[in-house]
C-alpha cells in the first residue's frame, strides 16, 4: 500500500475522542492483528473489535481520523485494514481528505457497512 508522507498525517487539533474510546478498557491486542494471523483467527479478532467499535461513543470520530490519516494497520471506528484499503484506493491521492470530517465524506457508506450484521457474518431473517 502506498504510505502517505509522515508530513501529511493530520494534527488534529483535538483528541478528546481518544479519551471515549470503548478500547480502553480492552486488550488492545483485540485491535492488531499479530504478525502472520491468517484465515479464521484474522476474522474472528476483526469481528470481536468490530463488536467493540459498533458501540463505541466516539466511532465515527474514530473512523474520521483513521481515514485521514491513512492508517495502515488495525481496527478503527469499525474499518478493518481490508476495509480501509477499499476506501484508500478510491481516493485521490493529489487530493487527499485531510481536514476533520472528510475522512467520513470520503468514505460515504463505508463506515456503517463495516459494522453492519452483514460484516460480522449474520444474515437478517
Ligand atoms: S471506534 Fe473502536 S478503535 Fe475507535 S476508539 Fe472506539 S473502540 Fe476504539
Amino acid at each position: 500500500m502506498p504510505q502517505q508522507p509522515l508530513a501529511q498525517v493530520p494534527h488534529d487539533a483535538t483528541w478528546f475522542w481518544q479519551e471515549h474510546g470503548s478500547c480502553r478498557s480492552v486488550d488492545p491486542t483485540l485491535f492488531f492483528h499479530p504478525q502472520n494471523e491468517r484465515g479464521t483467527a484474522r476474522i474472528r479478532r476483526d469481528r470481536t473489535a468490530k463488536a467493540i467499535c459498533a458501540r463505541c461513543p466516539v466511532r465515527l470520530d474514530c473512523a474520521d481520523y483513521a481515514i485521514r490519516a491513512r492508517e495502515p494497520y488495525g481496527v478503527w471506528g469499525g474499518l478493518s485494514e481490508d476495509d480501509r484499503e477499499r476506501i484508500y484506493r478510491r481516493l485521490d491521492s493529489r487530493n487527499y481528505p485531510r481536514q476533520r470530517g472528510d475522512g467520513l465524506r470520503a468514505a460515504g457508506s463505508e463506515v456503517d457497512r463495516a459494522i453492519s450484521p452483514g460484516a460480522f457474518g449474520v444474515t437478517a431473517h
